[in-house]
């Protein structure tokens, strides 16, 4: 078995040097994440917020020279906003206004708890299970153009999930919904409140589709079973 410095390796020797490796070490133990850490990798993804917070707190303890960014990936309930928002520095997996809203009113009341604006990429239901979460392409188009409701909020981009499926075109077709959208919205940086400058990300691409990913411009990719190897969904994390 490769050892997860080597696959790390070997998925960055995939990736330009300007696409961020998102590690998404959820499910995998507190010495993965290490490891990944001494072989270079400073950006985690998790999709579960107590194991999130959990993750964060142990890895505070150890004072580590240079910082982990965590970003949060999963769904995320609006009661769970506490275990998540004071540690992650980017939230990919905004799938809904409610949520939105949530996070709007907790950075507002917990102005020393987390940062100034909180980084968040709109989640679009991009693939054709009905069973995922996210925004349709015309509700993401719309909020974001729309007037100023989250003076607390950084909008960084979109993030996206294709069906799970080999067949390359669906998978293909599915990321094109997110890389149009992003290409109709780019223009219009700097005309609309909530369309800034910042906009920048295209989160796609796991570790069965991440190349095809790169192939179409995702900015940010979220692979864990290539660097981690499979989950064990029943194992404790910490
Ligand atoms: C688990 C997960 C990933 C990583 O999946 P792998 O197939 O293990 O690379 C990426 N994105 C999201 C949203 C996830 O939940």
């Amino acid at each position: 078995m490769s050892s997860i410095a080597d696959n790390l390796l070997k998925v960055k020797g995939n990736l330009p040097s300007d696409v961020c490796l998102v590690a998404v070490s959820k499910f995998h133990p507190l010495e993965a994440v290490l490891e990944a850490y001494a072989a270079g990798q400073r950006v985690f993804g998790e999709s579960r917020p107590q194991e999130l917070a959990a993750k964060q707190s142990a890895v505070a303890a150890l004072h580590l020279s240079e910082p982990i960014r965590w970003h949060f990936i999963g769904h995320l309930q609006t009661n769970k906003l506490k275990l998540v928002l004071p540690y992650a520095s980017m939230v990919e997996s905004v799938d809904s206004v409610e949520l939105l809203t949530a996070i709007e009113r907790w950075a507002a009341a917990h102005p020393g708890s987390c940062r100034d604006k909180v980084n968040v990429l709109l989640e679009i239901h991009i693939a054709t299970e009905q069973s995922k979460q996210g925004f349709t392409p015309e509700e993401a188009s719309a909020l974001l153009t729309g007037p100023a409701l989250w003076p607390h909020i950084r909008f960084c981009g979109l993030m996206g999930m294709a069906t799970f499926t080999d067949d390359k075109d669906v998978i293909r077709s599915d990321f094109q919904k997110l890389t149009s959208l992003f290409a109709a919205l780019s223009p219009r940086r700097g005309e609309c409140p909530n369309l800034t400058e910042d906009f920048r990300e295209m989160s796609f691409g796991m570790s069965e589709d991440y190349p095809i990913a790169v192939e179409m411009g995702a900015t940010m990719v979220r692979i864990g079973t290539a660097i981690f190897g499979t989950r064990s969904l029943t194992a404790s994390v910490l």
